[in-house]
């Protein structure tokens, strides 16, 4: 199976430090911003984004998790479904509230934590960071920030690895 390195452990974290900087800049700081992990790695993604913030900033924004796998439109055509707790010890009304996952494709996923989101309230703004954009957009969604743009084809998978679910720290494009 040939696989190829698109990212390294140091270029994670340096996309991660230019993402915190970035989502501080245009909220102008942690008040009324929170951040919402999308299911396993976007949850982590959330977390290390949580880290760089606290540093930067000495002041850190509430973090929530959203299941995805519940809203999904197209359960058949991946992974079967899995429920996961949600956790959501933060009121969004109002916040601007940045989603955070680790690979946008179709947009699919975006779609339905859009949907989940607006069962919990109304938030101000929506952004959306993500580390790895590999492009085959099948709605109309875009990110906000972007680790790196990776033009792939379609019988490509990327792997996102980070240490604390995969005891390594890289992004890998492997043929199927
Ligand atoms: P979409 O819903 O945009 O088609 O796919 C995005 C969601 O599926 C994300 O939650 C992401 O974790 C997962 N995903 C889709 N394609 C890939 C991929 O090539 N690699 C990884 N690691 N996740 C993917
Ligand atoms: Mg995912």
């Amino acid at each position: 199976m040939p696989e190829r390195r698109i990212m390294d452990a140091q270029e994670i974290q340096r996309s991660l430090s230019r993402i915190a900087h970035e989502i501080l800049e245009r909220n102008r700081g942690v008040e009324d911003l929170v951040l919402v992990g999308i299911h396993t790695r976007g949850v982590i993604l959330s977390q290390l984004l949580e880290q760089n913030i606290l540093r930067f900033e000495g002041n850190c924004a509430p973090l929530a998790e959203l299941d995805i796998n519940l809203y999904r439109d197209d359960l058949q055509a991946r992974e079967s479904p899995r429920v996961r707790p949600t956790k959501f010890p933060v009121d969004i009304r109002g916040k601007n509230v940045v989603l955070v996952d680790d690979v946008l494709f179709t947009g699919r996923t975006i779609r339905a934590a859009l949907d989940a989101l607006s069962d919990l309230g109304r938030p101000r703004q929506v952004q959306l960071a993500i580390l790895v954009d590999r492009g085959h957009r099948e709605l109309p969604i875009r990110a906000d920030y972007v680790g790196k743009n990776v033009p792939t084809s379609l019988d490509e998978e990327v792997k996102v690895r980070l240490t604390e679910t995969d005891q390594t720290e890289d992004v890998i494009i492997v043929k199927l």
